[in-house]
């Protein structure tokens, strides 16, 4: 198994050159991602706005999605330098949930696709991902936020929290909801996609002390959605999650994210080789030295386990347990990193960015804050066991992965 997405071949080099010479002529400097998420203004969303429905032009945006949907119809070892190159740009990727359009692809009718998937590729609509309910996070399937039908529409209420996402708000909150409160767990909910618009949604914004996450909550009473927002039938809003959920489990490797160099990584072995203490490097010390050689060993393993599922997802193959392993991995593994961080740099890595002296910008103090949250994020760590449990067999029961995209799959229409 072969599963380097970036061999070196000249075609690829020349590929990278042209998207980097195209991101160092057309991004703004003063545009680019801030170290603190919270430093993202309202002119930074309106501009990459615009640019990423330039970068869907180029087939730069979604590159492995098929053209004739808005993709580039290009192939993972595209999008492996387009993340790599976006990445050194400090470009913003995250305007609308990525995991959406592989639902809509596997489970949408053909005009749903029209109608929805090639505006959401073509970055001419945003989404977000609207799952978690106040009580039911974990246990998704036991989703309690309701949809009654009403002639031809549905009629929705119910509430989210934690529900991520730039701008004001999205043009669609994507989501399950209960359809048959009579039926049983699994076949009782339909997915909808719910126009931000329509009079009923309100969306606050939920201020937590981890920042860098951009939450809200969400409420929608008596919300008239219509009936062809419905992907896949009214009993089968589960199915249609579990293509989400297979990515947020790390089934499709993290999107190509993971193919990126570890800059955390690097930046650390930087910092312990050339601070000094006393007249020598800090890394020399064997604390410091120890903690950033772990670092080292643990970040090449997460990078190789997630870019092992990303070629599985590429290569069409159906995973096992390949993106659970990875999923989980990277959970213990951020936590870990930043403990890290703490033990090489001591108290200058809880120095905030309007510090001059916090190393890398301040970005180490909002990581710490983070990395625990981001530990629940798609599932906390416990989930994320029991789910890797369950794709290895050594549990009460034994899963298959979801449907996902793959190169030349059918829809599951
Ligand atoms: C930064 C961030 C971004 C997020 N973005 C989004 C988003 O965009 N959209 C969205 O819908 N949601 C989002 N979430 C929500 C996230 O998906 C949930 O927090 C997560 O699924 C856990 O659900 P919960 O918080 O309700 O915890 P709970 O389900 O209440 O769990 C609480 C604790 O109980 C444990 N537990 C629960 N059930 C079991 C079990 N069966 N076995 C063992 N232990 C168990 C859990 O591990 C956890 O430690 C985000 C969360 C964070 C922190």
């Amino acid at each position: 198994m072969d599963f380097n997405m970036t061999p070196p071949t000249t075609e690829m080099e020349q590929f990278r050159q042209e998207v980097r010479t195209w991101l160092e002529e057309n991004i703004d400097e003063r545009m680019k991602e801030p170290v603190d998420e919270d430093d993202f203004t309202g002119e930074m969303y309106s501009y990459w706005r615009e640019k990423h429905q330039q970068l869907a032009k180029k087939g730069w945006l979604n590159p492995t999605y098929p053209k004739e949907y808005g993709g580039g119809g290009l192939t993972g070892a595209h999008e492996a330098v387009i993340v790599q190159e976006l990445r050194e740009a400090r470009a913003c990727s995250n305007m609308s949930d990525r995991r959406t359009p592989e639902s809509i692809m596997v489970w949408g009718s053909e005009e749903q696709k029209q109608k929805f998937l090639v505006p959401i590729l073509t970055a001419k609509v945003t989404t977000w991902q609207k799952l978690t309910e106040p009580h039911s996070g974990s246990d998704l399937a036991s989703y309690e936020s309701k949809a009654v039908r009403d002639g031809d529409d549905w009629i929705l209420n119910g509430s989210n929290v934690f529900i991520s996402g730039r701008g004001a708000r999205p043009d669609y909150l994507c989501g399950p909801m209960q359809t048959d409160r009579d039926a049983p767990r699994h076949r009782n909910l339909g997915y909808f996609l719910i126009p931000a618009d329509q009079p009923g949604v309100e969306i606050r914004p939920m201020n937590l002390v981890v920042g860098n996450t951009h939450s809200h909550t969400i409420f929608l009473t008596n919300v008239r959605v219509p009936g062809n927002h419905l992907i896949g039938g009214d009993h089968q809003g589960w199915q249609v999650l579990s293509t989400q959920l297979e990515q947020e489990h790390g089934g499709d490797g993290g999107g190509g994210g993971s193919l990126a160099p570890n800059r955390s990584v690097e930046s650390l072995i930087t910092y312990a080789r050339e601070t000094k203490v006393n007249g020598r490097s800090l890394g020399s010390y064997p604390l410091a030295g120890q903690s950033t050689t772990e670092a080292y060993i643990d970040g090449h393993v997460d990078k190789l386990f997630s870019q092992r599922a990303y070629w599985i997802h590429q290569s069409g193959s159906e995973p096992a347990h390949e993106g659970a392993l990875s999923h989980l991995f990277d959970k213990l593994y951020g936590i870990r990193h930043e403990a890290r961080f703490r033990e090489v740099m001591g108290p200058y890595s809880l120095l905030g960015t309007t510090d001059p002296l916090a190393p890398h910008g301040g970005l180490q103090e909002i990581r710490m804050r983070n990395a625990l949250a981001i530990s629940h994020r798609a599932g906390s760590l416990n989930i994320a066991k029991v789910v890797l449990a369950r794709r290895m067999g050594v549990s009460r029961t034994k899963e298959r992965a979801a449907p996902m995209r793959t190169k030349g799959a059918k829809s599951a229409h």
